[in-house]
Parts: C-alpha cells; structure tokens; sequence
C-alpha cells in the first residue's frame, strides 16, 4: 500500500539520474503512483525514456514548456490518453549561463526574459492546461531556492525568476483552492545537478550549505522525493500555497560565519 496508490501523475523536468524530478519521481512510484513524463527535445529524449520503462511510465512525450504549440499537445495527449490528472510535478528552470555568474546588474533584457519565462511563467501555463483534467484532490507543486527570498552569489536572475515562481505557486493556489486543487512549492537546498552546474562557483554554494545547515549536510534528491510525496499526497489534504524547505534546516539556521 502506498500512499499515492491509484492516483496518475506527470513529472516534468527529468534530464538524467541525477534530476530532482528523477528522485521526486522514483518516491512517487515506490508510493504506487502511475507516471508521466516529459523531454526537451530529441537528444535528452535518449536519457529520459530509459528512466521513464524503469519507472513503468505509461506516458512520455516531448514538451519545451516556452512552447504554447507544444504546450497544448502534450497536455492534449495526457487527455486522450489518462483523461484525468491526480497531479504534477514542475521541476524546470533554465537561464544562460553567463547571468549565473559576476553582477546581477548586468542582467540583460533578454535574459531575464528567458530566466522568468522558462523559469517561473511556464509552471502557471502547465498549471493551467493542467487543473482542466484534475478533480478536488488534484495537486501541483514546483521546485523553489532560497535565492528566492535571499540575495545569493552568482544566483542573480534566477533568483528573480524563483521570487515569481514562489509567488505564483500562492496565486495559482488562491485560484484553484475552491476547486479543490492545491499548489505547493518545494524549496530545495543545493544538489548537484545538470541545472546547477550552470551556476558559477556552484561547489562554494554546496560548501557553504553543508557547513552551514543544521543537519550539517546538503540534502538529495530522495529527500526532495520524499518530500514531495507527502505534498502530493492526501496526507496534505489541508496544506496549499505553501513552500516548504527541504534544506537540512540552512535557511533557519544562524549558519557559519561567513555563509551567505
Ligand atoms: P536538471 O537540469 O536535472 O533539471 C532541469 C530541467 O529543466 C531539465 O530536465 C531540462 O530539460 C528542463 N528544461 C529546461 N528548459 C526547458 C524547456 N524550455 N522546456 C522543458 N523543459 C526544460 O536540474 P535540477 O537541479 O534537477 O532542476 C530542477 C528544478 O529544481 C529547477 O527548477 C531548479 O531551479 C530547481 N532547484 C534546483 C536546485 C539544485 O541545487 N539543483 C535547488 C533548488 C531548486
């Protein structure tokens, strides 16, 4: 018995083994979930459909979430396919590398344009397509830093675009509420990732969060995973528009002298 037994779910955003959305998905089947995913385009379409056959994953198609086309036939495919959605899972961002280092001044109009689309407006254009396919009980839930709400060296515009996101996930949360659908967000610590290593001095980051946390360690991608299993599960029947740290307790510390 698990506790998302019966329940169908998407999870966008695995790239390889090492993604976030790979550990929230790997929690998600142990607790009986039924899975979908999505990949950008045809070169990680090669990394992702090995891990979605692990997984026994009944849906796999291609989604770049900057695609209002694609966008409307991917979820359009879930709807022939699944007819109705129990929940999903957002675990996409994307930023050019040369605004994840040096001076957040610098930013450029089109990279903070391309921070906040991919990053933050896509979480409310999949949240839209998908509430039209969930019942009451339905749950959606993205993936949030600490740069959201603390200016964090070499973050800069995805910060920014973490700020938007955070707040999305309480406006999507106040509109859905009276339809029974909830809308979380995790906010993770540093994890080595594809994502991350875009992130200039990322290994200082992952330094300063270890020694810097409560638990004395950063977390994985299990942990994230298992936390996301109890958002997107009815034992959180009663939690929305939340952001919930999964960080070894860094961003409620004191921390170490020197942490950011
Ligand atoms: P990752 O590289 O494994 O995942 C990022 C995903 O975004 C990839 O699957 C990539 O294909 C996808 N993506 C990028 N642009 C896209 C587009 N246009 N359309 C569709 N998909 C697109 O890295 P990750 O660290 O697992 O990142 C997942 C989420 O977790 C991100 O939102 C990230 O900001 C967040 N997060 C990461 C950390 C960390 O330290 N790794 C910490 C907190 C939050």
């Amino acid at each position: 018995m698990g506790v998302l037994d019966g329940k169908k779910g998407l999870v966008l955003g695995v790239a390889n083994e090492k993604s976030i959305a790979w550990g929230v998905a790997q929690a998600c089947r142990r607790e009986g979930a039924e899975l979908g995913f999505n990949y950008l385009g045809a070169a990680l379409e090669k990394r992702v459909r090995p891990l979605a056959e692990k997984v026994g994953a009944s849906f796999v198609a291609q989604l770049d979430v900057s695609d209002d086309a694609q966008l409307d036939d991917f979820f359009a495919q879930v709807e022939r396919q699944w007819g109705e959605l129990d929940f999903m899972v957002h675990s996409i961002a994307y930023a050019n590398k040369d605004a994840l280092k040096g001076n957040f001044r610098d930013t450029t109009r089109a990279d903070f344009h391309l921070a906040l689309d991919v990053s933050a407006y896509s979480f409310i254009a999949c949240a839209q397509r998908a509430a039209r396919l969930m019942r009451p009980g339905g749950a959606m839930l993205t993936m949030s830093y600490l740069g959201a709400v603390r200016a964090v060296p070499n973050y800069n515009v995805m910060g920014v675009a973490k700020a938007a996101l955070e707040s999305a996930t309480r406006y999507l949360a106040h509109d859905l509420g009276p339809e029974g659908i909830r809308v979380n967000a995790i906010s993770a610590g540093p994890i080595r990732t594809l994502a991350a290593s875009g992130i200039g001095d990322f290994r200082k980051l992952m330094d300063k969060a270890a020694r810097g946390s409560m638990l004395k360690r950063t977390v994985t991608q299990e942990e994230v995973g298992n936390a996301a299993v109890y958002l997107l599960s009815d034992w959180a029947s009663g939690v929305t528009g939340e952001v919930h740290y999964v960080d070894a307790g860094f961003s409620v510390g004191a921390g170490d002298p020197g942490c950011a």
